[in-house]
């Protein structure tokens, strides 16, 4: 019968990355590691595998020393030769190219997911973070209680995973617009008694938007009239099959309430980590980005770092934007004191004079001479960038459009009843053409959100509104990031705006 590739894996004693090299070697096609192979193809790898083991030098020793030139030539040969066909001989070249690329990449340790929980209100989100850290973090001082700080690390039976506890996509996009990735998962909530809902849709296309995989977490399963099957019906609809369906997209039924299912999601996300092969060197130059800021009442401006690469130590020079900061002092996300932390970290650290912005990226300096130096030749570019913005000549490129033939033009769809987005949404389809790709990255009913306007600011699309206006807050906020919200009640003045943004496109405007 057919086998999850992670299955068989756990079985032969393999790591996932390296299962997945053997499928490669062997041009089999897959989705994820979730995904199921056939009977033939299970038995052929358990005969690789055994040969490999038999050769001597087994699987875990090749993967944990370097290839050499001689391993190399030792160790190609047992697949193509257990197949004997073409292809797969061919395949099997691949997966020893890719052996020895990945060799160097190796020597940088793994280090932990950060995970990222979006959804619609009221769909739980909350409730299964405060249930993750009420069973997975270690209260570090008996009574003492935790101080929110933006993120917590959860210990699991696979090890680490770090959460980003701000739930929603406020600070999913925030942190994005400032064009740092602090998410490698993103776990969408979506509840059972009410699948899904507009702020689902939402946060499925920030996802997407931001190349983040993603897991959904069925919530509320022990309630009654809970309908998981409705659930993966509906995102069937959205071109996202469930893997029970045959696609790849990993479904999860839990319950925040009972904790039902909630181990399991855990494992989805240390596989999927595994699959990503995050690494980071704690040993390399040191990056962070700014979770959160604030200012405390006794302690003054905190500021909660995601370390993503390098160490970080007390007495630190920390470099943000245009402001720097002594590391007076760190502590975990359990409010534990710290000297020194490494990747995948969140920590809160008191040191900075102004209150940073989420989303910024942090920097280390040697000395307070060497911070000054770095703030003092980004105040200066930044100059330059005003300056030049004002002299700007355009170039030939923006004047007779890219050179690829396909264009795109993105969009984000506001209106006011479901009925008119998809009236909206079916005329579009027919203005696409050979040259000219539509692509309505989100679709909702009500007014556009701050959250549109992010998502608008980085794929560069427009906001088109139909029946429905944009908050004043809203505009103020898609003025500064140059984003155009464009209201409409008439559907064929709106359709006339995508004729002018097609041909926009197409041709140069003088
Ligand atoms: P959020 O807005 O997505 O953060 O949702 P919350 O975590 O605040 O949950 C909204 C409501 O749903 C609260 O009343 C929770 O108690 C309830 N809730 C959350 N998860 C579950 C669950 O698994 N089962 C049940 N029965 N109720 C839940």
């Amino acid at each position: 019968s057919k086998v999850r590739i992670y299955t068989l894996a756990k079985e032969l004693g393999l790591e996932n990355p390296k299962m997945l090299e053997i499928l490669d070697g062997l041009g089999v096609s897959y989705k994820s590691v979730s995904s199921t192979i056939e009977e033939d193809t299970v038995e052929l790898i358990r005969q690789i595998v055994d040969e490999e083991n038999a050769a001597g030098g087994g699987t875990s020793a090749q993967s944990s020393a370097p290839i050499t030139q001689s391993d190399e030539a030792a160790a190609a040969p047992s697949a193509p030769a257990s197949q004997g066909t073409q292809s797969a001989a061919a395949g099997g070249q691949t997966a020893t190219q890719t052996r020895q690329e990945t060799a160097a990449a190796s020597e940088v340790p793994h280090r932990a997911p950060v995970v990222t929980i979006m959804g619609h209100v009221d769909h739980g989100k909350t409730s299964l973070l405060d249930y993750i850290r009420k069973t997975r973090v270690a209260a570090k001082e008996a009574g003492g209680i935790t101080q929110h700080v933006g993120a917590f690390e959860a210990q699991t039976s696979k090890g680490k995973i770090v959460f980003i506890d701000t739930p929603g996509h406020e600070a999913f996009t925030t942190i994005r617009a400032r064009g740092a990735n602090v998410a490698d998962i993103a776990i969408i909530v979506i509840a059972a008694d009410d699948s899904l809902m507009p702020q689902t849709r939402e946060a499925i296309a920030h996802a997407q938007a931001a190349k983040v995989p993603m897991i959904i977490a069925i919530n509320k399963m022990d309630l009654p009239q809970a309908n998981p099957d409705k659930v993966k019906t509906d995102l069937t609809q959205l071109n996202l099959v469930p893997e029970e369906y045959g696609g790849d997209l990993i479904v999860v039924p839990v319950s925040a309430k009972t904790g039902e299912g909630v181990e399991d999601l855990l494992e989805y996300i240390s596989l999927n980590a595994e699959l990503e092969d995050l690494r980071a060197d704690p040993k390399g130059k040191f990056a962070g980005v700014i979770i959160e800021g604030k200012v405390d009442k006794q302690a003054g401006v905190l500021a909660t770092v995601m370390v993503q690469e390098g160490t970080l130590h007390v007495g630190d020079f920390l470099v943000v934007g245009e402001n720097y900061g002594k590391i007076k002092a760190m502590t975990d996300s359990a409010g534990a004191r710290i000297k020194e932390a490494g990747p995948s970290t969140p920590v809160q650290i008191l040191g900075f004079s102004e209150v940073p912005t989420s989303g910024e990226k942090v920097s280390s300096a040697k000395n307070e001479h060497a911070a000054r130096e770095v703030i003092a030749g980004r105040a200066s570019d930044r100059r330059d960038a005003e300056n030049a913005q004002v002299q700007r000549k355009l170039t030939l490129e923006e004047m007779m459009g890219p050179l690829s033939s396909v264009r795109t033009v993105n969009l984000i769809l506001r209106a006011d009843t479901q009925g008119s987005v998809e009236a909206i949404q079916g005329i579009l389809a027919r203005k696409e053409s050979e040259d000219v790709k539509i692509n309505v990255m989100l679709a909702g009913i009500g007014a556009p959100t701050e959250g549109d306007v992010l998502l608008a600011g980085t794929a560069e699309a427009t906001i088109l509104c139909f029946s429905v206006t944009a908050p004043g807050s809203v505009t103020k906020i898609a003025d500064n990031k140059g984003v155009d919200i464009k209201s409409f009640r008439i559907i064929y003045e709106l359709i006339d705006e995508v004729d002018r943004l097609i041909k926009g496109n197409l041709e140069p405007v003088f």
